[in-house]
């Protein structure tokens, strides 16, 4: 079979966001399914909607515009701020976007006009992870702005945390945007419908027991993909964390020493130290096992490997292993589990291939547990 490749069992996926999807609406609360790190995979876009997400989001216009183009039928946002350059874009194929600034809105309204479209704007809360997000301050001026743009429609507020700054979703931040919602509707006499409460690091939070307020959405892609919420890549109770697997091919597999010879100086990838090489006092080699996988195709650092099998290190296109007493032949395959960041650059390399594994029994209309 082509290698590298990625292996997406569907099933397992459909399993994960039907799963998520009962124990949020338990506590009132809906999810968009955030297709990012799937490159907006049309396959897993339609598994999503078959489990019951109200919705998907990217964060990337080409990714929403390749759904489009491969029949995905579903409200789309997107859920970074639109490039300027990008809004004619946007509101031809997104149904709404996130916003921060004034100007992008107003521009915006400018190509929703043009092309006699309603374009909705969610207005993002900076709530302290210091990532996207409009001050509190400044935040009742921007929904006044925001409400006189026509075709421009607010269809809520949204927040996001643990992305850049590692700060936790918790009952304070989440309050906080709850009372944003409710400030506005008082003040403007209008009622949002989304109330958006952050990605998978939010789980936490919401399934915590706590009082979810006005939350009443989260956007989920890691913990549906992964089955592992973010704060301490822990896994959830109850879902597969291996619904997607990386395979790579041995092109070299050989008793080699383990320490290198000849004078050390940076490798292609940063500095080594002698301290980096441990040799084993009774040989001084080891099973050495080339992948032909490398830094161009995912995060090396990002793969969970089977036990026994050690990660010395790796350039562009190899993956270099300590094997123990297995021996990979060259032709041979090696499955791995990748990261949030190995699976994202994997299926960002045009090198490694995706095989979805179909569903069992397609289930249409609602998810059932
Ligand atoms: C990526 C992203 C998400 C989804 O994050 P996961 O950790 O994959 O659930 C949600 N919201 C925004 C704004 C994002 O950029």
């Amino acid at each position: 079979m082509t290698a590298p490749r990625l292996e997406i069992d569907l099933e397992k996926i459909f399993h994960n966001a039907a799963t998520l999807i009962g124990r949020l609406g338990d506590r009132g609360i809906s999810v968009t399914g955030v297709t990012k790190a799937t490159l907006g995979l049309a396959d897993v876009a339609n598994v999503l909607i078959q489990a019951g997400v109200t919705g998907l989001g990217d964060s990337r216009i080409e990714n929403i515009e390749a759904m489009r183009r491969n029949g995905v039928t579903s409200k789309m946002t997107l859920i970074r701020s639109p490039m300027i350059s990008q809004v004619r874009q946007v509101v031809a194929h997104a149904d709404v976007s996130f916003n921060t600034e004034v100007d992008v809105i107003r521009k915006l309204s400018l190509a929703a006009q043009e092309s006699q479209v309603t374009h909705g704007v969610v207005l993002m809360l900076e709530l302290g992870d210091l990532r996207e997000g409009i001050m509190p301050v400044d935040f009742m001026s921007v929904v006044r702005k925001t409400l006189r743009y026509p075709n421009i429609r607010l269809v809520g507020v949204g927040g996001n945390l643990a992305c850049r700054s590692g700060v936790s979703p918790d009952d304070k931040n989440m309050s906080e945007l709850s009372a944003m919602a409710e400030s506005i509707e008082a003040e403007f006499d209008i009622s949002l419908d989304l109330v958006s409460g952050g990605n998978s690091a939010n789980l936490k939070w919401a399934l915590g027991g706590g009082e979810p307020g006005r939350i009443n959405n989260l956007r989920l892609g890691e913990a549906i993909l992964l089955g592992c919420e973010p704060l301490h890549r822990q896994p959830i109770e109850g879902l597969h964390t291996d619904a997607i697997t990386l395979i790579a091919e041995v092109i070299e597999s050989k008793t080699k020493p383990s320490v290198p010879w000849g004078e050390i100086a940076e490798t292609a990838f940063g500095a080594v130290s002698r301290d980096d090489f441990s040799s084993n006092p009774e040989t001084n080699c080891q099973s050495q096992t080339i992948l032909a996988i490398g830094h161009q195709d995912t995060d090396p650092a990002g793969l969970e490997m089977n036990d026994g099998v050690t990660l010395l290190g790796a350039s562009s296109d190899h993956l270099v292993l300590e094997t123990g007493r297995f021996v990979l032949r060259p032709g041979s395959e090696m499955r791995m589990s990748p990261n949030y960041s190995a699976l994202l650059r994997s299926m960002t390399s045009p090198f490694v291939h995706q095989v979805c594994k179909p569903r069992r029994q397609p289930v249409f209309g609602p998810a059932r547990l």
